[in-house]
């Protein structure tokens, strides 16, 4: 409780933010993309190119948001089946 409140008084300067998967209301770091959970469903390759064009506090990049789409239709589709599916030759351009 007493951690929660502090994180309130932080509010003026946000260092965290929502999940970025459709439906989230998990709240991260601002430098994660993703909790914990989504984390976990996506591929490693879409993770790394998320975190190298993702820009912290500031509107994102044309090649972030669509690098953003990707992870979130594969993360519909992890949930859709329910775990991981790989695709490693989508990631090879
Ligand atoms: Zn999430």
């Amino acid at each position: 409780m007493l951690r929660r409140l502090s994180e309130r008084t932080q509010a003026s300067k946000p260092t965290t933010a929502p999940c970025l998967a459709i439906g989230c209301r998990t709240t991260i770091p601002m430098e994660a993309q993703f909790c914990d959970r989504h984390a976990a469903l996506l591929q490693d390759d879409i993770k790394r190119l998320l975190g190298k064009h993702y820009r912290p506090g500031k509107k994102q990049s044309a090649v972030f948001q669509r690098y953003l789409e990707m992870a979130r239709q594969e993360l519909l589709e992890a949930q859709h089946l329910g775990h991981r599916v790989p695709k490693p030759a989508e990631f090879e351009w």
